[in-house]
C-alpha cells in the first residue's frame, strides 16, 4: 500500500510520537499498541484494527511537536490514516 504523507518516519519523530501517542486515551483504552504500526499513525497510516472496532476517547496529536511542525490538521490519524478526521 503506498501511503502519501509529508512526515518522516524518524527516530525524532517516533520519540515525539511515544510522549503523545503512548498517553492518548484512545490509544490505550483500544490497545493499540498490539497492533501495526503501533506508532507514528500520522506517518504510516491508521492501524490496521479496524476503524469501527476503535473507541474515540479523544486525540492528543495537536499538543505533539510533529502535529505542530508539519502543519497537521484533523487528528485521530490511527484511526482515518494520515489526512486525519476531516
Ligand atoms: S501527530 Fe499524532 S500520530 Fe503523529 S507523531 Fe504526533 S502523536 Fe503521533
Ligand atoms: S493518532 Fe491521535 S487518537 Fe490516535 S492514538 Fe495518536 S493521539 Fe490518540
Amino acid at each position: 500500500m503506498i501511503i502519501m504523507s509529508n512526515v518522516a518516519d524518524i527516530e525524532k519523530n517516533i520519540e515525539h510520537c511515544k510522549k503523545n501517542c503512548l498517553t492518548c486515551p484512545t490509544y490505550q483504552y483500544n490497545k493499540l499498541g498490539g497492533t501495526p504500526p503501533e506508532l507514528l499513525f500520522c506517518a504510516r497510516g491508521k492501524s490496521d484494527k479496524p476503524v469501527h472496532e476503535i473507541k474515540d476517547e479523544g486525540c492528543n496529536c495537536p499538543a505533539c511537536p510533529v502535529f505542530i511542525e508539519n502543519d497537521l490538521s484533523g487528528g485521530w490519524f490511527c484511526m482515518f490514516g494520515t489526512k486525519g478526521r476531516v
